[in-house]
């Protein structure tokens, strides 16, 4: 495997590779690589002739309040892990590499980003995403990406991007890996002590009580939510977020009679969390 930290060398390494023909896969990350990470790695080396994994913690995707500073950052350890999946290059630049002096460019998406953690972390966040991702596929021009289902909402800002702006590259968005008791795997949960730790776990816990809700045929949004709201109270969670939303819009549903997204994030102890459940309408008419 190659750490490379210029744009150039980037160009020159996938463009031979692509001139023998071969398929090129990029994983953008920023790092302190767990599970869910592994997983997008390992689906890119399955489907590719050359992987690129991405190494970059986007500061212009944090908020002045958030953790920029202190986001877990050992780039010996990923190195290592991302060798053992097989990665040919990791893309690991200086922040000066993406944003040289004189950066003027903004890519904002409309619509999907006003919502959930586009209205909690405020709009630079989606716009800093989208602006580092088209890059990121400028520089290296994939034929897939890959971009786990975790950051759902990142999902569909991804593809409005690359619809809107006709880029010539798929999007596979890959599930979501956890914890033996349910916890979404996140670079994240190194900020969780002990007892937040354990209270975490209401997240998936509350996810799921609101799915079976759903799935033993409940189409309510309210009560679908009422479920999952006791379970979050019970351990002492008030959630920033928890809503119903159409799994491809984004829109607000009083009742799920379409694929819907179920989206909670919340602050346990020192950590910001997120994780959603998608209600699948086909899946639970396939199952009765
Ligand atoms: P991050 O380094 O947090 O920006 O994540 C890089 C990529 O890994 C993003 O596409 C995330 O959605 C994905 N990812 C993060 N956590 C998980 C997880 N638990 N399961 C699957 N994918 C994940």
């Amino acid at each position: 495997m190659r750490i490379l930290r210029t744009i150039a060398e980037v160009r020159l390494a996938v463009g031979a590779a692509r001139r023998e023909g071969g398929s090129v896969g990029l994983v953008p990350t920023m790092g302190a690589f767990h599970e869910g990470h592994l997983s997008l790695m390992r689906r890119a080396r399955e489907q590719n002739d050359l992987v690129v994994v991405s190494l970059f913690v986007n500061p212009t995707q944090f908020g002045a309040n958030e953790d920029l500073g202190a986001y877990p950052r050992d780039e010996a350890r990923d190195a290592r892990l991302a060798e053992a999946e097989g990665v040919d290059i990791l893309f690991a630049p200086a922040a000066s590499e993406i944003y040289p002096d004189g950066f003027a460019t903004n890519i904002h998406v409309a619509g999907v980003t006003d919502v959930l953690d586009g209205a909690s972390r405020g709009p630079h966040h989606f716009d800093g995403v989208a602006t580092v991702v088209t890059k990121l596929f400028g520089i290296v021009r994939p034929d897939v990406a890959y971009f786990g289902q975790k950051d759902a909402q990142q999902v569909l800002v991804v593809r409005r991007v690359v619809r809107d702006l006709d880029l010539d590259v798929r999007i596979d968005a890959c599930p979501i890996v956890r914890e033996p008791d349910g916890l979404a795997m996140s670079s994240r949960n190194v900020y969780l002590d002990a007892d937040a730790r354990a209270r975490a776990t209401a997240l998936n816990r509350a996810l799921d009580a609101a799915a079976s809700a759903f799935e033993e045929g409940e189409r309510d949004a309210d009560s679908i939510l009422s479920a999952a709201h006791r379970v979050l109270a019970d351990a002492g969670i008030a959630p920033e977020y928890l809503e119903l939303r159409d799994a491809e819009t984004l829109q607000p549903v009083a009742r799920v009679e379409a694929d819907a997204l179920l989206a909670v994030a919340a602050h346990v102890g020192a950590a910001r969390l997120i994780d959603n459940h998608l209600l699948s309408v086909l899946r639970t008419r396939d199952a009765s």
